[in-house]
Protein backbone atom coordinates (compact mmCIF):
# COMPACT_ATOMS: atom_id res chain seq x y z
CA UNK A 1 0.00 0.00 0.00
CA UNK A 2 1.63 3.35 -0.91
CA UNK A 3 2.14 6.36 0.93
CA UNK A 4 0.17 9.48 0.04
CA UNK A 5 1.34 13.19 0.09
CA UNK A 6 -2.07 15.86 0.37
CA UNK A 7 -2.31 19.39 0.19
CA UNK A 8 -5.35 20.63 1.95
CA UNK A 9 -5.82 24.81 1.06
CA UNK A 10 -7.31 26.73 4.14
CA UNK A 11 -10.61 29.42 2.79
CA UNK A 12 -11.49 32.82 3.63
CA UNK A 13 -15.43 33.73 3.30
CA UNK A 14 -15.83 36.62 0.81
CA UNK A 15 -19.36 36.95 1.82
CA UNK A 16 -21.14 35.70 4.88
CA UNK A 17 -25.23 36.60 5.87
CA UNK A 18 -26.83 35.21 8.63
CA UNK A 19 -30.89 34.43 7.25
CA UNK A 20 -32.27 32.82 10.37
CA UNK A 21 -32.47 29.19 12.41
CA UNK A 22 -32.88 25.89 10.88
CA UNK A 23 -35.26 23.27 12.28
CA UNK A 24 -32.32 21.43 13.23
CA UNK A 25 -30.53 24.00 15.32
CA UNK A 26 -28.19 25.19 13.05
CA UNK A 27 -27.62 28.42 11.38
CA UNK A 28 -29.08 29.34 7.81
CA UNK A 29 -26.54 30.32 5.73
CA UNK A 30 -25.20 32.21 2.43
CA UNK A 31 -22.00 32.44 1.85
CA UNK A 32 -19.63 32.74 -0.77
CA UNK A 33 -16.43 30.96 -0.17
CA UNK A 34 -13.02 31.20 -1.64
CA UNK A 35 -9.84 28.58 -1.55
CA UNK A 36 -6.66 30.03 -0.96
CA UNK A 37 -2.87 28.56 -1.59
CA UNK A 38 -2.45 28.80 2.17
CA UNK A 39 -2.70 25.21 3.04
CA UNK A 40 -1.85 21.99 5.43
CA UNK A 41 0.41 19.44 4.03
CA UNK A 42 -0.42 15.80 5.00
CA UNK A 43 0.90 12.70 4.62
CA UNK A 44 -1.48 9.12 5.08
CA UNK A 45 1.14 6.11 5.48
CA UNK A 46 0.04 2.50 5.97
CA UNK A 47 1.07 1.80 9.70
CA UNK A 48 0.51 -2.09 9.28
CA UNK A 49 -1.52 -1.84 12.31
CA UNK A 50 -5.36 -1.65 12.77
CA UNK A 51 -5.04 1.62 14.23
CA UNK A 52 -5.30 5.04 13.45
CA UNK A 53 -1.93 7.20 14.44
CA UNK A 54 -2.36 11.05 14.30
CA UNK A 55 0.85 13.02 14.45
CA UNK A 56 1.10 16.69 14.59
CA UNK A 57 3.67 18.85 16.67
CA UNK A 58 1.34 22.48 16.35
CA UNK A 59 0.80 23.56 20.03
CA UNK A 60 -2.79 23.54 19.68
CA UNK A 61 -3.99 21.16 17.80
CA UNK A 62 -4.89 18.03 19.63
CA UNK A 63 -3.92 14.74 18.18
CA UNK A 64 -6.24 12.37 20.09
CA UNK A 65 -9.64 11.69 18.95
CA UNK A 66 -11.18 15.13 19.04
CA UNK A 67 -8.93 15.68 16.08
CA UNK A 68 -11.16 16.28 12.95
CA UNK A 69 -8.06 14.59 10.70
CA UNK A 70 -8.90 11.39 13.45
CA UNK A 71 -12.36 11.57 13.10
CA UNK A 72 -12.54 11.44 9.20
CA UNK A 73 -10.12 8.52 9.65
CA UNK A 74 -12.94 7.03 12.22
CA UNK A 75 -16.00 7.54 10.04
CA UNK A 76 -14.03 5.74 6.96
CA UNK A 77 -13.32 3.24 9.24
CA UNK A 78 -17.34 2.95 10.28
CA UNK A 79 -18.08 2.91 6.46
CA UNK A 80 -15.77 0.58 5.04
CA UNK A 81 -14.90 -1.70 7.92
CA UNK A 82 -14.32 -4.16 5.09
CA UNK A 83 -11.68 -2.24 3.24
CA UNK A 84 -10.23 -1.33 6.88
CA UNK A 85 -10.21 -4.55 7.66
CA UNK A 86 -8.00 -5.41 4.41
CA UNK A 87 -5.91 -2.25 4.37
CA UNK A 88 -5.61 -1.84 7.77
CA UNK A 89 -4.79 1.84 9.95
CA UNK A 90 -2.46 4.76 8.50
CA UNK A 91 -0.05 7.04 10.62
CA UNK A 92 -1.46 10.83 9.96
CA UNK A 93 0.93 13.23 9.63
CA UNK A 94 0.26 16.87 9.68
CA UNK A 95 2.63 19.71 9.11
CA UNK A 96 -0.08 22.63 10.14
CA UNK A 97 0.99 25.85 7.97
CA UNK A 98 -3.11 27.41 8.82
CA UNK A 99 -3.47 28.84 11.55
CA UNK A 100 -5.61 27.38 13.99
CA UNK A 101 -9.39 28.89 15.60
CA UNK A 102 -8.39 31.44 12.96
CA UNK A 103 -11.74 31.08 10.63
CA UNK A 104 -9.96 29.55 7.60
CA UNK A 105 -11.17 26.07 8.18
CA UNK A 106 -8.13 24.43 9.37
CA UNK A 107 -9.40 21.44 10.93
CA UNK A 108 -12.18 21.12 7.78
CA UNK A 109 -9.48 20.69 5.52
CA UNK A 110 -7.47 18.64 7.08
CA UNK A 111 -10.56 16.06 7.28
CA UNK A 112 -11.20 16.28 3.76
CA UNK A 113 -8.04 15.63 3.09
CA UNK A 114 -7.79 12.42 5.21
CA UNK A 115 -11.17 11.50 3.16
CA UNK A 116 -9.31 12.08 -0.31
CA UNK A 117 -6.43 10.00 1.17
CA UNK A 118 -8.24 7.00 2.47
CA UNK A 119 -10.20 6.67 -0.83
CA UNK A 120 -7.19 6.34 -2.10
CA UNK A 121 -4.94 4.00 -0.09
CA UNK A 122 -8.32 2.02 0.59
CA UNK A 123 -8.95 1.73 -3.56
CA UNK A 124 -12.92 2.99 -2.27
CA UNK A 125 -12.98 4.54 -5.70
CA UNK A 126 -15.29 7.15 -3.98
CA UNK A 127 -16.41 10.19 -6.59
CA UNK A 128 -16.14 13.98 -5.33
CA UNK A 129 -20.02 13.86 -4.70
CA UNK A 130 -20.01 10.59 -2.38
CA UNK A 131 -17.27 12.14 -0.83
CA UNK A 132 -19.12 15.52 0.25
CA UNK A 133 -21.77 13.33 1.60
CA UNK A 134 -19.36 11.43 3.99
CA UNK A 135 -17.54 15.04 5.07
CA UNK A 136 -20.86 16.56 5.49
CA UNK A 137 -21.16 14.35 8.69
CA UNK A 138 -17.74 15.76 10.05
CA UNK A 139 -18.50 19.39 9.54
CA UNK A 140 -20.62 22.07 7.00
CA UNK A 141 -17.31 23.18 5.59
CA UNK A 142 -15.68 19.84 5.06
CA UNK A 143 -17.95 19.82 1.47
CA UNK A 144 -16.23 22.55 0.56
CA UNK A 145 -12.55 21.84 1.52
CA UNK A 146 -13.02 18.70 -0.66
CA UNK A 147 -13.51 21.05 -3.74
CA UNK A 148 -12.38 24.23 -3.37
CA UNK A 149 -12.67 26.73 -6.08
CA UNK A 150 -15.33 29.89 -5.65
CA UNK A 151 -18.21 28.52 -4.63
CA UNK A 152 -22.23 29.81 -3.63
CA UNK A 153 -22.29 27.96 0.29
CA UNK A 154 -25.80 27.90 1.63
CA UNK A 155 -27.71 25.73 3.68
CA UNK A 156 -25.74 25.11 6.80
CA UNK A 157 -22.64 26.13 4.37
CA UNK A 158 -23.26 22.44 2.86
CA UNK A 159 -25.17 23.19 -0.20
CA UNK A 160 -22.57 24.11 -2.92
CA UNK A 161 -22.92 26.01 -6.17
CA UNK A 162 -19.38 26.91 -7.64
CA UNK A 163 -19.22 29.68 -9.88
CA UNK A 164 -16.43 31.48 -12.01
CA UNK A 165 -12.94 31.24 -10.33
CA UNK A 166 -11.45 34.43 -9.29
CA UNK A 167 -7.90 33.79 -10.22
CA UNK A 168 -4.97 36.09 -10.10
CA UNK A 169 -6.12 38.05 -6.97
CA UNK A 170 -3.91 37.77 -3.79
CA UNK A 171 -4.42 37.88 -0.24
CA UNK A 172 -2.98 39.27 3.05
CA UNK A 173 -4.41 37.63 5.85
CA UNK A 174 -3.38 39.19 9.56
CA UNK A 175 -4.03 37.47 13.04
CA UNK A 176 -2.84 37.50 16.48
CA UNK A 177 -1.09 34.51 16.80
CA UNK A 178 -2.38 34.12 20.60
CA UNK A 179 -5.81 34.71 19.61
CA UNK A 180 -8.49 32.27 19.08
CA UNK A 181 -12.30 32.59 18.21
CA UNK A 182 -14.51 30.10 19.03
CA UNK A 183 -17.10 29.45 15.95
CA UNK A 184 -20.35 28.51 18.45
CA UNK A 185 -19.20 31.16 20.52
CA UNK A 186 -19.77 33.72 17.24
CA UNK A 187 -23.14 31.91 15.94
CA UNK A 188 -24.77 31.76 19.60
CA UNK A 189 -23.61 35.10 20.53
CA UNK A 190 -25.70 36.44 16.93
CA UNK A 191 -28.02 34.75 17.71
CA UNK A 192 -28.79 36.48 21.02
CA UNK A 193 -27.79 39.33 19.73
CA UNK A 194 -29.65 39.51 15.92
CA UNK A 195 -31.79 36.21 16.58
CA UNK A 196 -35.47 38.88 16.56
CA UNK A 197 -34.30 39.51 13.65
CA UNK A 198 -34.16 36.18 11.68
CA UNK A 199 -35.98 35.34 8.68
CA UNK A 200 -38.32 32.11 10.01
CA UNK A 201 -41.01 31.13 7.16
CA UNK A 202 -39.25 28.54 5.12
CA UNK A 203 -40.41 30.23 1.81
CA UNK A 204 -39.00 33.50 3.13
CA UNK A 205 -35.51 31.44 3.46
CA UNK A 206 -35.84 30.21 0.21
CA UNK A 207 -36.54 33.08 -1.74
CA UNK A 208 -33.63 34.85 0.28
CA UNK A 209 -31.18 32.04 -0.83
CA UNK A 210 -31.98 32.31 -4.34
CA UNK A 211 -31.58 36.05 -4.36
CA UNK A 212 -28.19 35.46 -3.95
CA UNK A 213 -27.38 33.99 -7.18
CA UNK A 214 -28.47 37.18 -8.72
CA UNK A 215 -26.82 39.25 -6.38
CA UNK A 216 -24.46 42.20 -6.63
CA UNK A 217 -21.23 39.95 -5.36
CA UNK A 218 -21.86 37.27 -8.24
CA UNK A 219 -22.42 39.47 -10.75
CA UNK A 220 -19.40 41.26 -9.80
CA UNK A 221 -17.48 37.85 -9.36
CA UNK A 222 -18.88 36.44 -12.62
CA UNK A 223 -18.00 40.19 -14.32
CA UNK A 224 -14.55 40.13 -13.17
CA UNK A 225 -14.98 43.46 -11.65
CA UNK A 226 -12.39 43.28 -8.89
CA UNK A 227 -12.86 47.01 -7.64
CA UNK A 228 -16.86 46.14 -6.77
CA UNK A 229 -15.75 42.97 -5.52
CA UNK A 230 -13.28 44.02 -2.94
CA UNK A 231 -16.09 47.00 -2.39
CA UNK A 232 -18.91 44.32 -1.66
CA UNK A 233 -17.12 41.47 0.49
CA UNK A 234 -19.57 40.90 3.94
CA UNK A 235 -19.26 39.02 6.99
CA UNK A 236 -22.34 39.29 9.83
CA UNK A 237 -20.41 38.03 12.09
CA UNK A 238 -18.11 41.25 12.38
CA UNK A 239 -21.01 42.53 14.17
CA UNK A 240 -19.89 40.36 17.28
CA UNK A 241 -17.13 39.43 17.31
CA UNK A 242 -15.40 42.57 16.48
CA UNK A 243 -16.58 43.94 19.63
CA UNK A 244 -15.59 41.73 21.38
CA UNK A 245 -11.96 41.79 20.10
CA UNK A 246 -11.02 45.64 19.48
CA UNK A 247 -7.50 45.21 18.52
CA UNK A 248 -8.93 42.71 15.94
CA UNK A 249 -11.10 45.59 14.86
CA UNK A 250 -8.03 48.11 14.81
CA UNK A 251 -5.97 45.25 12.85
CA UNK A 252 -9.05 45.68 10.03
CA UNK A 253 -8.84 49.45 10.16
CA UNK A 254 -5.33 49.88 9.44
CA UNK A 255 -5.40 47.31 6.75
CA UNK A 256 -8.37 49.10 5.27
CA UNK A 257 -6.17 52.20 5.18
CA UNK A 258 -3.13 50.72 3.77
CA UNK A 259 -5.27 50.07 0.14
CA UNK A 260 -6.06 47.11 -1.65
CA UNK A 261 -9.73 46.25 -3.12
CA UNK A 262 -11.21 45.52 0.15
CA UNK A 263 -10.72 44.29 3.79
CA UNK A 264 -13.20 41.86 5.49
CA UNK A 265 -12.61 39.28 8.73
CA UNK A 266 -13.14 35.91 7.37
CA UNK A 267 -15.66 33.34 8.95
CA UNK A 268 -15.47 33.76 12.42
CA UNK A 269 -12.18 35.22 12.61
CA UNK A 270 -10.42 36.58 14.07
CA UNK A 271 -7.96 36.35 10.82
CA UNK A 272 -8.88 39.63 8.80
CA UNK A 273 -7.62 39.45 5.18
CA UNK A 274 -7.52 42.32 2.58
CA UNK A 275 -7.96 41.19 -1.34
CA UNK A 276 -5.38 42.76 -3.90
CA UNK A 277 -4.41 43.25 -7.23
CA UNK A 278 -1.36 41.38 -6.96
CA UNK A 279 1.58 39.98 -4.84
CA UNK A 280 3.55 43.33 -4.38
CA UNK A 281 0.76 45.37 -3.49
CA UNK A 282 0.00 42.44 -0.83
CA UNK A 283 3.74 42.79 -0.07
CA UNK A 284 3.00 46.81 0.21
CA UNK A 285 -0.09 46.53 2.41
CA UNK A 286 1.80 44.08 5.01
CA UNK A 287 4.95 46.04 5.49
CA UNK A 288 2.62 49.39 5.89
CA UNK A 289 0.55 47.67 8.45
CA UNK A 290 3.47 45.71 10.27
CA UNK A 291 4.84 49.51 10.73
CA UNK A 292 2.27 50.64 12.34
CA UNK A 293 1.17 47.72 14.25
CA UNK A 294 4.52 46.44 15.73
CA UNK A 295 3.68 43.69 17.81
CA UNK A 296 5.39 39.92 17.89
CA UNK A 297 2.14 38.20 18.24
CA UNK A 298 0.81 39.98 14.99
CA UNK A 299 0.75 37.48 12.20
CA UNK A 300 1.17 37.98 8.64
CA UNK A 301 0.93 36.02 5.09
CA UNK A 302 0.76 36.54 1.82
CA UNK A 303 -1.01 33.95 -0.50
CA UNK A 304 -2.98 33.65 -3.54
CA UNK A 305 -6.78 32.77 -4.20
CA UNK A 306 -6.69 29.52 -5.66
CA UNK A 307 -9.29 27.53 -7.52
CA UNK A 308 -8.62 23.86 -6.36
CA UNK A 309 -9.32 21.80 -2.70
CA UNK A 310 -7.76 19.13 -1.76
CA UNK A 311 -4.58 18.29 -3.85
CA UNK A 312 -2.85 15.15 -3.71
CA UNK A 313 1.15 15.67 -4.88
CA UNK A 314 2.37 12.08 -4.19
P1 LIG B 1 -13.90 27.16 10.80
O1 LIG B 1 -13.41 28.28 9.95
O2 LIG B 1 -14.29 25.91 10.03
O3 LIG B 1 -14.91 27.55 11.82
P2 LIG B 1 -11.49 27.47 12.26
O4 LIG B 1 -10.48 27.71 11.19
O5 LIG B 1 -12.02 28.68 12.95
O6 LIG B 1 -12.67 26.63 11.65
P3 LIG B 1 -9.94 25.27 13.25
O7 LIG B 1 -8.56 25.69 12.88
O8 LIG B 1 -10.56 24.20 12.47
O9 LIG B 1 -10.91 26.53 13.34
O10 LIG B 1 -9.86 24.86 14.81
C1 LIG B 1 -10.96 24.91 15.70
C2 LIG B 1 -10.65 24.03 16.91
O11 LIG B 1 -10.69 22.67 16.48
C3 LIG B 1 -9.26 24.26 17.47
O12 LIG B 1 -9.34 24.97 18.67
C4 LIG B 1 -8.65 22.87 17.68
O13 LIG B 1 -8.49 22.56 19.05
C5 LIG B 1 -9.66 21.89 17.11
N1 LIG B 1 -9.12 21.01 16.05
C6 LIG B 1 -9.48 19.74 15.84
N2 LIG B 1 -8.87 19.21 14.79
C7 LIG B 1 -8.08 20.17 14.27
C8 LIG B 1 -7.20 20.22 13.15
N3 LIG B 1 -6.98 19.16 12.37
N4 LIG B 1 -6.58 21.40 12.90
C9 LIG B 1 -6.81 22.46 13.69
N5 LIG B 1 -7.61 22.45 14.76
C10 LIG B 1 -8.25 21.33 15.06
Amino acid sequence: MQTYKLIAPAKINLYLEIIGDRPDGYHELVMIVQSIDLADHLEIRPNGTQNFHLICSHPQVPTDETNLAYRAAQLMKQEFSKAFANYGGVDITIDKRIPVAAGLAGGSTDAAGVLVGLNLSWELGLTLPELQQLGQKLGSDVPFCLAGGTVIATGRGEKLDPIEDLENLWVVLAKYKSLEVSTPWAYQTYRKQFGQEYISDRPGVQSRTLKVHSGPLVQAISHKDKTKIGQLLHNDLEKVVLPEHPQVNHLRNILQQSGGLGTMMSGSGPTVFTLCQSQEEAETIKNKAKLVISDPNLEFWVTRLSSTGIKVIS
